[in-house]
């Protein structure tokens, strides 16, 4: 079966087609960018038998080799979550709490499921093994960063929503739902948003800003 991967038969062609059709989008694993490999959530190394089953190939990013060959922690009984089968994906999984004193702020994640949820081990279990092994802390970090050096042209026409805190918070969670409607309600974008959108943040933004 290995070799029959390294070598596919010409059925196969579909596979590049859809890498292809997929730049631009939302990486369903870690809400990246781009998921442009096709990844094999049981890795082909141990579950040989799935390489090729369609519901085995999950667009991936380059998380895909970052993650490794984790796909659960057995003692634990923690899995990662299956684009194709967990639904909880497409609700807001986490955010992001991050002092915006700081120049390059620091980052926890909170979950945002309810702690008797039966998805939050397993959410929290995903988030560290694939989303915080991408670069989504630097993606973040830059967003902050250009967020305190153009403060109005990343957020567009914020000057008419600035009353007060409580009306420019408001506004920013505004932002956060379009984003998430667009890319996705845990795409990088969207978790910026949702972030900045947290009463403290909010609130720094608008006497500092
Ligand atoms: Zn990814």
């Amino acid at each position: 079966m290995l070799l029959l991967y390294k070598d596919p038969p010409k059925k196969l062609d579909y596979i590049p087609e859809m890498r292809k059709a997929l730049a631009g989008e939302t990486c369903p694993m870690c809400g990246g960018q781009d998921p442009v490999t096709l990844d094999h959530f049981l890795p082909r190394a141990t579950h040989t038998e799935f390489a090729l089953l369609s519901y085995n190939l999950v667009p991936a990013c380059a998380c895909n080799s970052r993650r490794g060959r984790v796909v659960a922690d057995e003692a634990q009984g923690l899995r990662l979550l299956h684009p194709y089968y967990d639904v909880c994906l497409n609700q807001p999984l986490f955010t992001c709490d991050f002092n915006p004193a700081d120049h390059v702020p620091t980052f926890e994640t909170r979950l945002l499921l309810a702690e008797d949820d039966p998805h939050y081990a397993n959410v929290g279990f995903h988030i560290q093994s694939v989303v915080l092994k991408t670069n989504i802390r630097t993606f973040l970090a830059k967003r902050w960063q250009k967020l305190r050096e153009f403060p109005d042209d990343m957020l567009f026409g914020n000057r008419s929503h600035r009353e007060s805190v409580a009306r420019f918070q408001a506004y920013l969670i505004g932002l956060s739902t379009s984003k998430s409607r667009v890319e996705g309600p845990n795409a990088w974008e969207t978790v910026f948003f949702r972030s900045i959108a947290e009463e403290s943040v909010a609130s720094w933004i608008f006497n500092n800003t």
